[in-house]
């Protein structure tokens, strides 16, 4: 298969906490570009930082990006930031003035009119919505296409997976959400298939970007969650590592713990790690989608704090970042 197990690359990134990385040197990892970091010019007009997928920008038709948290006016997650969901802290008039600021970065406007954003109620489901207009009733579910220009498909996420799919012959993009529980419900394969359904798409005419969420450096879970990735993938139990948690009286004193076991010290509990990039990236491999053709981002959340929102290391209160797609009118 695709993935290369016994290689490992990469130390961890900043804040992680977790020691040295292991994560699997994947085939074909192409990272993102991050832009420019521009900071706002005033305190009226913040210009939103965005993360674009290298192989994505070559399309001069499609307009792409994934929101960070920096360049907004949301002031409840600390300093200034780029907050993109209506969530429970913040108000809503700001987040709308930040989702405008966010479409301006991203170029998604003619003669400074700003194109409709099509967003769902997001359930961690497979479900999955063409559009070619904005809907009337807000929409339920984890996925959106379009082949219509002049329209931009949002997702939003804050640890889970933005995935981007993009039909370089068609010209046709879908977006999804994919969280652990999409992602064993096969929201990414899905989307390949209802691509086919409705633009006559060939898997191997699509690029694919993963845009940041949590990775298997901070991703913690349960072995009920191994279960039921084992349960559903033949390659399941590939997804995940275990690392054995830390105790400081044996690292400071090792030797100790060579022979006999102190009193008080038992068998130190292991804690278990999801790789949800690998995850949805063998699921495109396998949708048909070519190695080559799908970025990942370096760019983990729970690590990278100071760029992006994490629903995990900051506890449940931050704010939510949008990954965008939008075909050029
Ligand atoms: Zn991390």
């Amino acid at each position: 298969m695709a993935a290369q197990c016994s290689e490992f690359t990469g130390a961890c990134q900043p804040n992680c906490g977790i020691g040295t990385m292991v994560r699997p040197l994947l085939d074909k990892v192409v990272a993102t570009n991050m832009g420019a970091v521009e900071k706002s010019r005033t305190h009226e007009t913040p210009k939103a930082q965005v993360v674009t997928a290298a192989p994505l920008t070559a399309f001069s038709w499609l307009i792409h990006g994934f929101s960070t948290r920096q360049g907004g006016r949301s002031d409840v997650y600390g300093g200034r930031s780029l907050n993109l969901g209506f969530t429970k802290q913040d108000s809503h008039s700001v987040v709308e003035q930040n989702r405008r600021t966010f479409l301006r970065g991203l170029g998604a406007s003619k003669n400074a009119r700003l194109w409709p954003l099509v967003t769902q109620r997001q359930v961690h489901s497979d479900l999955i919505h063409c559009v070619d207009s904005v809907p009337e009733h807000p929409l339920t579910g984890d996925g959106l296409l379009t082949r219509t220009p002049g329209i931009v498909l949002g997702i939003l996420t804050a640890d889970c997976l933005p995935v981007i799919l993009v039909d370089s012959k068609r010209r046709a993009v879908g977006i999804f959400h994919a969280g652990w529980r999409g992602t064993v419900k096969r929201i990414v394969e899905k989307g390949v298939g209802e691509m086919q359904r409705y633009f006559g798409t060939r898997a191997r005419d699509l690029k694919a970007a993963i845009g940041p969420g949590i990775y298997a450096c901070c991703y913690a879970v349960g072995p009920e969650i191994r279960e039921q990735f084992e349960s559903q993938f033949t390659y399941g139990s590939e997804l995940f590592h275990e690392i054995k948690e830390s105790d400081p009286i044996r690292d400071k004193y090792p030797l100790l713990f060579l022979s006999a076991r102190p009193p008080g010290h038992s068998e130190l509990p292991k804690k278990l790690f999801l790789d949800l990039t690998e995850a949805n990236r063998r699921q495109l491999v396998c949708a048909g989608v070519a190695a080559r053709n799908i970025s990942v981002s370096p760019l983990c959340t729970s690590c990278r704090t100071d760029l992006l929102f994490s629903h995990r290391a900051e506890k449940g209160v931050t704010g939510r970042m949008m990954a965008a797609v939008a075909i050029r009118k």
